[in-house]
């Protein structure tokens, strides 16, 4: 089990030791037995079994410090410093798990490889003619520390620390099956300070042991935890824990042994956590989803629709094969087409959907109408939805009536076609899309359907004394009609 180097360390970010995690040392060598008295304010001499001297070149006793001033002053090998990081702290921590002096827990029923978690995933999807694999996975232990108190209620009987350094909510203490936990044999477990594969798979590998990075967040929750126990009073007021380079004050010390001596046990618990990526693959389309969580009770994510953002566990096609979410996919009535829904319009009147091509817009409404279904206004020529159309006439022309030239859609027209002005008795009428507007010269009448966006003219028409309005198509007579365009 001598698997933690030592090198020096005397680099790492781990300054401050704070009076909770001081405690907590203490209090791990007395379960552990091992005697150590305090020399002087911050210095302890421990006293090593023979079978455990080898991991302080042969030494039987150890000097320790919580001071950081104090450790780099002393010379190498003199003095070890029990921060978390550093071989003192890590070696305490190994003989604590193999001692049950620290006890290794996990829930039932949890994933230990990816393909576990891949076929739960899979058989959450449906892609129409493609596929989904895993494009990523990496199953790894986050731990979980668990204060369980010898002194109280049932009420506040245990302290959760999640790996978050928060308190577990009790429905994810139950989501992650706190309330099943077993023992986990020591072996599974080793401190060492090899990096690579520690407690993290990658498509399966067996997590063996705790990384040093897993071992710095588990010994942060420990603190918080405490600080937890004992109140924000007695340890993590700002000021105290600015000053704790070696000197701390006495009611901290009693709140914090006293805090200590109530805890009956101190459990690690190793849950795991799963992250990655699926990959749906239509042909050479992909579409990726990532997910995250507690590898227990992971459920497949919804997948993002590349066309339109729905969020889906079913993918399919479009005609012109295009990936999307099957609930963005419609047919086209006309046509039978699957295009994405938004590429269909719905005619006002049957309701029908289709594609754009096969519907017109009433130049009354400017509502979509099926284009078989719009009918021409036999005044104004303009294509319109039956329902506009009353008496023979649209209702443009129906309500056509007198305005005078200070009317000021008038003016407009006038602007743009000063010709006109040629022209008396103004007759105007508004639709959604058009201005209709008439007028008369002696025996003549006109007619001048003027596109209101654009103020394009889109009918030019004529008549006598006889109702029928005749088209004026020829450009030279419409130009001579309306004038300079300005
Ligand atoms: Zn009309």
């Amino acid at each position: 089990m001598a698997l933690f180097v030592s090198t020096s360390e005397r680099d790492t970010s781990e300054r401050v030791v704070s009076p909770g995690m001081r405690g907590f040392v203490l209090w791990l060598l007395d379960r552990l037995s091992i005697p150590c008295v305090e020399e002087a304010d911050d210095l302890y001499r421990l006293a090593l079994p023979a079978s455990q001297r080898e991991h302080f070149e042969n030494r039987p006793e150890v000097l320790f410090t919580f001071d950081a001033q104090r450790y780099d002053g002393a010379a190498k090998n003199d003095l070890e410093f029990a921060a978390p990081g550093h071989r003192l702290f890590r070696w305490l921590f190994e003989q604590s798990l193999s001692a049950n002096v620290l006890h290794k827990m996990a829930p039932p029923q949890q994933p230990e490889h990816v393909s576990e978690i891949s076929q739960r995933l899979f058989s959450a999807y449906t892609i129409d003619g493609g596929s989904v694999h895993l494009a990523g996975c990496t199953l790894e232990d986050r731990w979980v520390v668990r204060f369980v108190r010898s002194s109280a209620n049932d009420a506040n009987a245990e302290l959760v620390i999640g790996p978050d350094g928060r308190e577990l909510a009790s429905e994810l203490r139950h989501e992650l099956g706190m309330d099943q936990l077993a023992e986990v044999a020591t072996p599974d477990v080793a401190m060492d300070n090899v990096p690579a594969q520690n407690g993290k798979s990658e498509f399966g590998a067996t997590p063996r042991s705790v990384s040093p990075q897993q071992l710095a967040r588990i010994a942060e929750q420990i603190q918080l935890g405490i600080r937890r126990l004992v109140g924000p009073a007695n340890e993590g007021a700002p000021g105290k824990e600015g000053s704790a380079q070696g000197h701390h004050d006495n009611d901290s010390i009693t709140a914090i042994r006293d805090a200590l001596q109530d805890i009956a046990e101190v459990q690690l618990i190793r849950t795991r956590w799963v992250s990655g990526k699926l990959r749906f693959t239509y042909r050479r389309q992909t579409v990726d989803a990532a997910f995250a969580g507690w590898a227990r009770s992971l459920t497949a994510p919804e997948v993002e629709c590349p066309r339109t953002g729905k969020l889906t566990r079913h993918l399919s096609t479009t005609d012109d094969e295009r990936l999307a979410a099957a609930e963005s996919i419609e047919t086209c009535e006309k046509t039978g087409q699957r295009v994405l829904q938004g590429e269909l319009e719905q005619c006002s009147i049957s309701g029908t959907r289709c594609l754009p091509e096969y519907l017109g817009h009433c130049a009354v409404t400017n509502l979509p109408v099926m284009r078989e279904t719009l009918v021409e206004c036999p005044h104004c020529r303009q294509q319109i939805s039956p329902a506009s159309l009353s008496g023979a006439k649209c209702y443009g022309c129906r309500k056509l009536a007198s305005v005078s030239k200070n009317d000021a859609r008038l003016s407009l027209i006038l602007t743009e076609y000063p010709k006109l002005d040629e022209w008396r008795r103004w007759r105007l009428s508004e639709t959604e899309v058009n201005f209709i507007v008439t007028a008369r010269r002696g025996f003549q009448r006109l007619m001048v359907v003027i596109e209101k966006e654009t103020m394009q003219v889109g009918f030019l028409a004529r008549a006598g004394w006889r109702p029928r309005w005749t088209a004026v198509e020829s450009v030279e007579e419409q130009a001579e009609i309306l004038g300079a365009w300005s």
